[in-house]
């Protein structure tokens, strides 16, 4: 799923290299922390996404956002998610989840540490069902 590189501009470059799935806390139902790097200029970042499904039945909120890190943090957090065997599973207890799943006093996810800036999640127009292609007048 292509996103838009913040660096280069290039529309569908963007894409999660990694994902890792943390247990919900006192906003989020679903949480999910994601390495993305761009195919084109290599601009590489952190990403979360969360999903919150509380509230009123079509009030699905999602947040999708990508955090500007250091790169040797960007590598710290990369080599974090890779050490977990169970990515995909926000129950599980290891190093990595317990890390990076840190919650504070009222409940609500810590986030990222040491993140230097942030930028919208933005699918690519390409992938858009609802962007039509040219205008079909023809030359
Ligand atoms: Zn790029
Ligand atoms: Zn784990």
């Amino acid at each position: 799923m292509p996103f838009a590189c913040p660096e280069c501009a290039d529309p569908g470059s963007l894409a999660i290299a990694a994902s890792i799935e943390l247990p919900s806390d006192s906003r989020s139902d679903e949480i999910a922390v994601q390495i993305v790097g761009c195919a084109r200029c290599g601009f590489r970042a952190a990403a979360v996404y969360e999903e919150s499904r509380r509230g009123s039945l079509d009030a699905e909120a999602v947040d999708h956002a990508g955090y500007r890190m250091a790169g040797e943090r960007l590598d710290d957090l990369s080599a974090l998610i890779g050490a977990c065997s169970e990515p995909g599973n926000s129950g599980c207890r290891c190093e990595a989840h317990r890390r990076l799943g840190q919650v504070d006093d009222s409940g609500r996810w810590c986030g990222l540490p040491e993140t230097t800036g942030s930028f919208a999640m933005r699918y690519s127009p390409d992938d858009d069902p609802s962007v039509v292609a040219g205008t079909g007048t023809g030359d």
